[in-house]
Formats: C-alpha cells, structure tokens, sequence
C-alpha cells in the first residue's frame, strides 16, 4: 500500500502521472479538481457554489474542499493506497488532512512535489486546450492565459505555506518534472521501491 500527494503547479503532468500510478499499482487516485468538475457539470448545490471560484482560478473554501476529501476516503476502497491530486493546497488543509489520515488509520508516504520551470507551463496548458479539441472534450474553463497566471501565483502561495510542512515531517520529494513523461514516470517509480513493468509506462 502507498498513500500519496501530489504537489505542482497547473500543467506541470500531476494528472498524467496519476493516470500511470493507477493502473501500474492500482491506486485510487483523488483530483479535487475533478470532484468540483464534476460538481459544478451536475450542477449539485456545491458545484453551485464552487464554479465562480473555480472559473477564476481562486481557491474554493478549505471546508469544502476537506468534505469532498473525507468523503471521498470514507466512501471508495483504497485498498491498494491512494493519490491526492491538488489537495492539499493550504497550511489549513494540510492539517486537516493529517487528521483526516489518521481518522481512516491511512498515513501519508510521500508528498510528490514536480518541479518545473513557470516558462513550460503556458505551452503546456495551451497544448492540453488543443488536445481536448482534437478529441472533442470540453476544454477546462480555467485553462487559458489569463486564469493561468492567477493559478500560477495561488501555486506560489500554497508551495510557500506546504513545502516546509511537509519537509518537517520529512515526507517531501522532488521530481524533476520538466523531462518527458516516461523518464518522470521511472524516477516515481523507482521512488516508490518496486518498478512498474515497462508495458505499463507510457512514452
Ligand atoms: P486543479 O484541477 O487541481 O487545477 O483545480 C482546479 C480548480 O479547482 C482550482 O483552481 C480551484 O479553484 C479548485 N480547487 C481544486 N482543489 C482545491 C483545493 N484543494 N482547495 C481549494 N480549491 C481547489
């Protein structure tokens, strides 16, 4: 079993290897961002709430966004451990969390920090906008220029306030996440002890 968080800026590839952790080790993976996503597009009364902050790239309340988190911990089988995607994102929920954890008796591992240069991540948001038209999806209402840089600053924020907590409890890694999506794949593999079979890591 290993329980993880993922710490990064917007399109810095959190989702991506998320993706890969779930099916090289069957871990459940939870995106906040997704949660309020999906919210907001069932138009639940916290998607209600949730769309002006999300639209705008602000932060949604810290209790909101902690009962998403422990509902969705009480709620799915994490058996195998489980991936934060986005959450924590303030000191607030971070201690939240811990409580949490030790609630649903499910210690935290490591907190994945991917560390990549601001200048990538404008074309990489950009290049996540034109892949979801190329397949038809519907683009992210936060994914362009403008919202970017208030995401990009609010990131700054939550590193300053999450870095140092999580490197006092001696849990904090770095990945070098401007390299191609397979070599940051091994380096979190290898992290993690037991290597992926290579079938299963995407190029
Ligand atoms: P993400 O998909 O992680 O980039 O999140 C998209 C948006 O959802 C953010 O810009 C926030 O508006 C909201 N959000 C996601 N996670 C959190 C969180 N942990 N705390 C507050 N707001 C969040």
């Amino acid at each position: 079993m290993v329980n993880l968080v993922l710490i990064g800026p917007p399109g810095a590839g959190k989702g991506t290897q998320a993706e890969q952790l779930v099916r090289s080790r069957s871990l459940l993976h939870i995106s906040t961002g997704d949660l309020l996503r999906d919210a907001i597009k069932n138009k639940t009364p916290l998607g209600l709430k949730a769309r002006v902050a999300v639209d705008s790239g602000e932060l949604v309340p810290d209790d909101v966004v902690i009962g998403l988190v422990d509902e969705c911990l009480s709620r799915e089988n994490t058996g195998k451990g489980f991936i934060l995607d986005g959450f924590p994102r303030t000191r607030p929920q971070a201690v939240a969390l811990e409580y949490l954890l030790e609630k649903h008796g499910k210690p935290l591992d490591h907190v994945l920090l991917f560390e990549i240069p601001p200048e990538d991540l404008e074309g990489r948001i950009e290049q996540r906008a034109q892949q979801a038209v190329e397949v038809g999806a519907v683009i992210r209402s936060d994914d362009n220029a403008n919202v970017l840089k208030k995401r990009l600053l609010e990131f700054q924020h939550a590193l300053a306030e999450l870095s140092p907590y999580y490197e006092n409890l001696k849990l904090l890694r770095c990945i070098n996440a401007k390299r191609p999506i397979k070599e940051v794949s091994k380096e979190i593999e290898a992290l993690l002890g037991q290597p992926a079979k290579e079938t299963e890591l995407q190029a």
